[in-house]
């Protein structure tokens, strides 16, 4: 089939490349020229394992196209995918206009029926919106489809290739059916993981499993905050709890809060769709609440600990990126730990192995970036572990007790043993466990 895909971030990047790679003629449109001739010379805009090896032998094998010319992939595609950004709005609500903005330019393209399918997080209703939106510049029928994305940044071309769930929101039409049935076959062969539905149904599954999966976080958080002052060790209350299947063991983890490009904006979005369809989620509320103040608990330790006045101090950061494993810093908890140290005076020295180059767009010469993790902690007076990148999981710690003006470790995302670290002689202090 020849498909275009229009926005080449995370999202369309990927799932471009993804069906390129089961034999598909794929073009990934972009408005930002940059991008696109970054990508025409084999280079990678984005940090995404296993991304580069697989844009480069389905561009060899010329199924793989990079272009700024939307109107001409259009006229000869069978299926057209939006997967442009949905950021936030001034009022919390999804930025729509970048979605609708394509949807026009689809429109105008258009010389025969295809198929229009949304894979940007859009609230519900977004799929007639985008329908009305072409209706207004072409008379071309087309059917419209909602295939929420599930991706994690980090893990996007695994999850692409080996989808725990594919949803597919179709208007009834047994022809948009078909070309996504065989479409994801290539993704289904061990088990059909396809799960049909209508289309206002499906946009709202995506952002029902984001809220989900926020709540979980702040629900740890706020636990672990108790574990704390109560003198329970949150790590132990995971393990125990988790043990349940009801319950499940992933994504317990406590930690400095989520963060991204999609969590923060999709509960919001959701809050807005409930309080416009008069349902406001009191729930996400509170979720968003909870975070946004996780973000500084390891700001508030180092306080405690070095005082309101950090003036002639100097802080190692470890990890910018708001997970490990990509260099996305969108909304990330670093952004709020490092602003807080230097508004108390705070130098900041930081080390990420892939988000320094996105840190510096964030921080300027704000602060100072190390390539090398260990040189950062040259005349710190602490140390803050804020990404579980797996190279901080097991450091030298004698060359860090070494280098260390004074043993102070906080650790946001628990990756070390309390005891452990004591015996060292550390002064650590980890997420929940006191
Ligand atoms: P992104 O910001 O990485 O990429 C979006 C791309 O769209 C950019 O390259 C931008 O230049 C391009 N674009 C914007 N307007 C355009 C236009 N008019 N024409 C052509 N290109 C245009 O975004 P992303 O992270 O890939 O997310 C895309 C959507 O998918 C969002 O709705 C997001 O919520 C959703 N999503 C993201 C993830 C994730 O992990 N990043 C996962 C699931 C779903």
């Amino acid at each position: 089939m020849d498909l275009t895909v229009v926005g080449t971030g995370y999202v369309g990047l990927v799932a471009g490349t993804c069906f390129a790679e089961t034999g598909h003629t794929v073009t990934c449109i972009d408005k930002d020229e940059n991008k696109i001739e970054m990508l025409k010379r084999g280079e990678i805009p984005i940090y995404e394992p296993q991304l580069e090896e697989l844009v480069k032998r389905n561009v060899k094998k010329k199924r793989l196209f990079f272009s700024t010319d939307l109107h001409a992939a259009v006229q000869k595609t069978e299926v057209a995918f939006i997967a442009v950004g949905t950021p936030q709005d001034e009022d919390g609500s999804a930025d729509l206009s970048h979605v609708l903005g394509v949807a026009r330019e689809i429109g105008k393209a258009l010389t025969r029926p295809i198929v229009v399918v949304n894979k940007s997080t859009v609230p519900v209703g977004t799929g007639e919106r985008v329908k009305a939106e072409i209706a207004t510049v072409t008379s071309i029928p087309i059917e419209i489809v909602s295939n929420p994305e599930f991706l994690k940044e980090g893990a996007a071309v695994d999850d692409f290739l080996k989808p725990d769930r594919i949803i597919i929101g179709t208007e009834g039409g047994e022809h948009a059916k078909a070309v996504m049935t065989d479409l994801y076959a290539p993704f289904n062969r061990t088990q059909n993981r396809t799960i049909f539905m209508d289309v206002r149904s499906a946009e709202m599954t995506k952002y029902a499993a984001n809220s989900m999966l926020a709540t979980r976080i702040s629900f740890m958080n706020e636990i672990a905050n108790l574990c704390e002052k109560v003198g329970a060790d949150v790590n132990k209350v995971r393990i125990g709890i988790g043990s349940d299947p009801r319950i499940g063991a992933s994504f317990l983890f406590p930690g400095v809060g989520f963060g991204g490009s999609c969590f923060p904006k999709d509960i919001r979005a959701l809050m807005r769709t409930g309080e416009a369809a008069g349902s406001p989620s009191r729930i996400l509320r509170i979720v968003d609440e909870v975070n946004n103040a996780q973000k500084r608990v390891l700001l508030d330790k180092v306080i405690a600990a070095l005082g309101k006045d950090l003036n002639g101090k100097q802080i190692a950061v470890w990890g910018l990126a708001f997970k490990p494993q990509t260099d996305d810093m969108r909304e990330a908890p670093a952004i709020t730990v490092i602003e807080g140290l230097l508004e108390r005076g705070a130098k900041v020295r930081a080390s990420d192995p892939e988000a320094i180059k996105q840190a510096k767009r964030v921080f300027g010469d704000r602060i100072t970036y190390d390539d090398d993790q260990y040189a950062c902690l040259e005349g710190s007076d602490a140390l803050l572990v804020v990404t579980e990148w797996n190279e901080y999981r097991r450091p030298n710690f004698k060359r860090i007790k070494e280098l260390l003006k004074q043993p102070y470790v906080f650790d946001g995302r628990n990756v070390y043993e309390p005891e452990t670290m004591k015996k060292m002689g550390f002064i650590y202090s980890g997420i929940g466990r006191s």
